[in-house]
């Protein structure tokens, strides 16, 4: 037996099932049995954005939007940079990528751009 939530309307606490529908059956109120919460997303389905909200994917072409310093070396990538065929990742960096000249490195989606 699970523990049905009491009628928003007159707390009332008989409410039943109906379908994907609760039901009261002192004041007849309806609601769907779901709406306290939205399903969250599944694990994997991570959606990555760039600046400015464009929706990233595997394989996309994007642009740096500032200079950015290769951690570990004293090279920067500059802004305006074009990466090819970026790779999804998780982390705080959620982007792999190889940019000519630096070689394989990671970025943050929220300083680049989707070409
Ligand atoms: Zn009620």
């Amino acid at each position: 037996m699970s523990t049905l939530p009491a009628c928003p309307k007159c707390h009332s606490e008989y409410t039943y099932e109906d379908g994907t529908q609760l039901v009261c059956p002192e004041c007849a109120h309806e609601w769907s049995a779901d709406a306290s919460g939205e399903t969250p997303a599944a694990e994997g389905d991570k959606v990555i954005k760039d600046s400015v909200g464009n929706v990233l994917q595997d394989g996309d072409t994007v642009t740096v939007i500032k200079d950015l310093k290769v951690k570990g070396s004293s090279l920067v990538v500059k802004v305006g940079t074009k990466v090819k065929g970026i790779r999804l990742c998780d982390g705080d960096h959620d982007i792999d990528c190889k940019i000519d000249g630096i070689g394989a490195m990671k970025l943050k989606s929220e300083f680049v751009r989707k070409v």
